[in-house]
């Protein structure tokens, strides 16, 4: 009796034990993400004939327009597809779509948020898409319209080099693709149709948001007016091979007016005639000594360039320099603020004119703002979906930035399997593609295992 009573309490002390809980957690993981590639598999053909589908709509922004015709008839078209499938969907006044699924758990976790635009670059000829879908792609240079090639010996291309038998993606080359982001568009609406149709599938609260206007820089514009409002958010609008970005740099522009006084130059002894141009090249002068300039900077440096100066409204008494600071570290760019703000006192009270600064934050770094936990899930989902990722940094900034401009939170930017955007040699890795659908369905159960 004595002996089964201590067999009991050890076995006890081990099925409670953190060991035994972690070891159970990580058989469900493995099951769950077993659950998940069998899934998957079962709607890749629906999600390459969803692309094929999706790059037919014309649907390029206009650098001029609010919002084009092609634009509103896809989201119209986006908007009745969703709603078939059975999802709460809105289209708001500026065709945003966005998709709420509430949660199916018991418990609390984070609000997933995924996004991805709908539009596509008007940089160059998208209307009448022809796609060729190069099945088991030979790994030969793919002749397209034009004379125009896709060539995998040159080094730009040299993802493409690895995509032999694989399925690949063109256009026939007299029109862009449009994989960017109609890539992240088929994942997203694919997503949405795994869930409608798997009810048993468990998540937590999800919001999804397709946006017009990327590729002319207008995405935010008016993201606030839907309830998009995810605690842990993943834009799905990037490259191939894995990659995910995870920080961008910090944009912020920096506009000093320096205003001298109006008069004519030859009584300036008298009649208190102040040039702005001189303070404003020693300003400049000055400034460039606290901060890289572009073409010095690499890696994780930034830069501060004056981009351009200007005379507003042509009055040449005042002059406009107008600064573009970038860099990851947000602190950096508050004490290059600081210590500009110090130049430009002594600069004015030298030449005895009046200098204003004013900011204008264009984006900001998603990495100084996603949830604390977004790296680990990110990197649980890779692990358990067996996607090998490529954590990167991006130079610049993502649309996920420009949200965070709208106090949204951070979002990482996943690959899609775009290829040479904004060109005619545009092309699309299907496999990439599918990787990142199956992101979505693992970075969901991640996030529903955050209590
Ligand atoms: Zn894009």
């Amino acid at each position: 009796m004595k002996k089964f009573c201590l067999l009991f309490l050890l076995l006890a002390t081990f099925l409670f034990s953190p060991l035994f809980v972690s070891a159970q957690s990580q058989d469900i993981n493995i099951q769950r993400a077993a659950a998940n590639r069998v899934l998957a598999n079962r709607y890749r053909p629906t999600l390459l004939k969803r692309f094929l589908k999706y790059v037919t709509y014309n649907s390029q922004s206009s650098e001029t327009e609010q919002i084009t015709p092609n634009q509103i008839a896809t989201a119209k078209k986006l908007y009745e597809e969703i709603k078939a499938m059975g999802h709460n969907v809105q289209l708001t006044e500026h065709y945003y779509i966005f998709v709420e699924i509430p949660s199916n758990l018991p418990w609390q976790v984070p609000v997933l948020g995924f996004s991805g635009h709908y539009d596509v670059t008007p940089g160059i000829e998208g209307e009448n898409v022809l796609s060729q879908v190069h099945y088991s792609y030979d790994g030969n240079a793919i002749q397209l319209a034009q004379n125009r090639v896709l060539d995998p010996a040159e080094p730009a291309n040299a993802y493409l080099a690895t995509q032999k038998g694989k399925t690949i993606v063109t256009s026939d080359g007299n029109t862009i693709l449009g994989a960017d982001d109609k890539a992240g568009v088929s994942i997203l609406m694919t997503f949405l149709e795994t869930l409608a149709q798997h009810p048993e599938k468990k998540h937590g609260p999800i919001q999804i948001v397709l946006a017009p206007n990327e590729d002319v820089g207008r995405a935010a514009e008016f993201v606030e007016e839907t309830p998009y409002r995810p605690e842990i958010a993943f834009d799905f609008d990037g490259g191939s091979n894995g990659r995910v970005i995870i920080e961008n740099f910090n944009a912020r522009q920096e506009i000093f007016t320096v205003t001298g006084k109006p008069g004519h130059q030859s009584y300036a002894a008298t009649n208190g005639y102040k040039n702005s141009v001189l303070p404003t090249a020693v300003l400049v002068t000055n400034i460039c000594r606290l901060e890289r300039l572009p073409d010095q900077s690499s890696d994780r440096q930034g830069y501060a360039e004056p981009h351009h100066i200007s005379h507003p409204d042509g009055k040449v008494y005042i002059t406009e320099v107008d600064y573009r600071l970038r860099g990851y570290d947000a602190k950096k760019m508050n004490e290059w603020e600081y210590n500009t703000d110090s130049i430009s006192r002594k600069v004015a009270e030298q030449f005895n004119v009046s200098i204003q600064r004013r900011t204008i934050k264009n984006y900001s770094n998603v990495g100084e703002c996603s949830h604390p936990q977004a790296l680990q899930v990110t990197q649980n989902a890779g692990r358990h979906a067996e996607v090998e990722l490529n954590i990167e940094s991006a130079r610049a900034g993502t649309t996920a930035a420009m949200f965070v401009t709208k106090g949204l939170v951070g979002a990482y930017t996943i690959f899609t399997g775009q290829n040479n955007p904004h060109a005619y040699t545009e092309w699309l890795s299907e496999e990439d593609m599918f990787k990142s659908y199956l992101m979505a369905l693992q970075l969901t159960d991640e996030v529903a295992g955050l209590r």
